[in-house]
């Protein structure tokens, strides 16, 4: 049903901010240049001559349309949200209220060293608490994601292995890793194979000894894996890894689900990511911030790059320059200044509050909640690997077989019913995936809910209901979008031209 206003309820149908434009209207009053006549500009050529094309619009305009705009969005703070291998769970607002301190806030990368020894310390810390829960004697804070922590650890590992005169040229990725895996190792330099699956999803060990030579530089093995799995033969891996040369390098994007558990330094990583925007809670979503410090073993720890703090004889210090690294060769640094300082506050916030006991059980209730959903739909969707699961569970299409409903569409019409959809045909070793990660911060009553709605939509699509499934989603502002289309043509601009074309 339409309305006359294109509006639904109380929630507004949002023009863009360009075709609101009321031209003169501002939201400031600055007295007129013209009038400043003793100012000489010193613009020269390069003064502006057209207008600057901006809207005209009020404050409270402005106000409105990114607010109407923010409720078009589904955030976790508004629900469940079992995207697979992104961990949204619940962020606690201490860190927030943490991260918002104005002298953890206000501070500049350049300000005198003496003034910020308290964010020197905090890094410190947060490094110390990091090392410790992974079993791993070195870190680099400094990267800005989970994958510049990739390329970062395989520059380390390159520059480890170049440092013994042994540069290799093969990294082996597992088939069912995340797409950000090869592309880091490629562009790092290696040529990346894979390394196939076993019927149990897990990485076929028998294969990556065939593939083992030496001239591989790395491994890289996700663990738990992207099929929600723990790889158990992973010491038989890492060992046959250090037998040929090479170096271990683990995705820690599932670290959430194993955290006070098990650590990776035990199990023979020589470096590994963090997401602390997954495990260590900050809000993600939308680009970042987020961050991916990456642990190292002993192999590794002297290439670290640069900054890293050290305790010197005045305090915390900054090491920025190679020459004054001492015994240490850093290849160099991912990033300009010292990586990203507000989700260290948060991560370390949490960790602090938390406390060893809360971390561990958080990761418990991860690997509960997950298994939970694989109890609760197994006998109506079709689960991929035997269980247990770790922290996210991996449901295939086979379910669907014969209904002519498609994973896509399954996920839209979880859409109607207030939920955001899991992650979907990822990973790639099953055919049309659905990877629900519930999380430790839901509770039984949502996941019931959910376990509800799913088990519903199932029993539809098996007794026929195609059409319904194709039309949906049908309560959105938008319905399905030609997602193809706007990924290879995204029109990025507005131009009152344009607008008129399409009228
Ligand atoms: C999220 C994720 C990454 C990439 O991390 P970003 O912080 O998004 O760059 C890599 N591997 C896995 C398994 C992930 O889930």
């Amino acid at each position: 049903m339409s309305t006359a206003t294109g509006n639904r309820a109380l929630q507004l149908e949002e023009k863009l901010i360009f075709e609101q434009n009321s031209p003169g209207m501002t939201a400031v009053d600055l007295p007129n240049p013209a009038e400043l006549t003793n100012v000489e500009s010193r613009l020269g050529d390069a003064a502006r001559k057209d207008p600057i094309g901006l809207p005209g619009l009020s404050e409270p305009q402005v106000v409105r349309h990114y607010l109407r705009l923010s409720q078009k969005n589904f955030a976790i703070d508004g629900g469940l949200y079992p995207l697979g291998s992104c961990t949204m769970k619940h962020n606690p607002r201490l860190n927030e209220k943490m991260a918002r301190l104005p002298g953890l806030a206000d501070i500049h990368p350049l300000q005198p060293k003496a003034t910020v020894q308290g964010a020197y310390e905090l890094i410190d810390m947060t490094a110390h608490w990091l090392k410790i829960l992974t079993g791993m004697p070195a870190i680099a804070m400094s990267p800005a994601a989970g994958a510049h922590g990739e390329l970062c650890g395989l520059m380390t590992i390159r520059a480890a292995l170049e440092a013994r005169g042994d540069a290799r040229v093969r990294v082996l990725v597992p088939e069912s890793a995340h797409g950000t895996n090869p592309a880091s190792a490629h562009m790092c330099g290696y040529k990346v194979e894979a390394i196939p699956a076993t019927e149990q999803g897990r990485v076929d060990l028998a294969a990556l000894k065939d593939k083992l030579g030496d001239d591989v530089a790395a491994i890289m093995v996700t663990n738990p894996n992207t099929c929600g799995l723990f790889e158990n033969e992973i010491i038989e891996m890492t060992q046959a890894v250090h037998e040929c040369g090479g170096l271990v390098y683990c995705d820690g994007a599932n670290f959430n689900a194993i955290v006070g558990r098990v650590r990776p330094g035990d199990l023979g990583i020589d470096a590994m990511h963090l997401n602390l925007h997954k495990t260590f809670s900050t809000p993600h979503g939308g680009g970042g911030p987020g961050a991916g410090p990456v642990v190292l073993s002993e192999a590794l720890a002297a290439y670290a790059p640069l900054p890293y703090v050290v305790h010197g004889k005045d305090g915390f210090e900054l090491v920025e320059q190679a020459e004054d690294a001492g015994d240490n060769k850093p290849y160099g640094r991912m990033k300009g200044f010292h990586g990203q300082f507000g989700v260290m506050v948060r991560a370390l916030a949490y960790m602090l509050s938390m406390g060893s006991d809360g971390l561990r059980q958080a990761s418990s209730d991860a690997v509960l909640n997950a298994n939970y959903l694989m109890a609760k739909l197994s006998d109506i969707l079709t689960a991929s690997y035997d269980g247990p699961c770790m922290h996210e569970v991996l449901f295939d299409d086979r379910f669907l077989k014969d209904t002519d409903v498609t994973t896509l569409d399954f996920a839209k019409a979880m859409i109607d019913e207030g939920f955001h959809p899991m992650t979907m045909y990822f990973p790639l070793v099953v055919h049309g995936a659905l990877l629900m990660e519930p999380t430790e911060t839901e509770g039984k009553a949502t996941l019931d809910e959910f376990v509800g709605v799913i088990r519903a939509l199932a029993k539809k699509a098996q007794t026929g209901k195609a059409d319904d499934f194709k039309a949906a989603p049908i309560y959105t502002p938008r319905r399905r979008l030609d997602e193809t289309m706007a990924a290879r043509n995204p029109v990025l601009t507005w131009s009152p031209d344009q607008a008129a074309a399409a009228e």
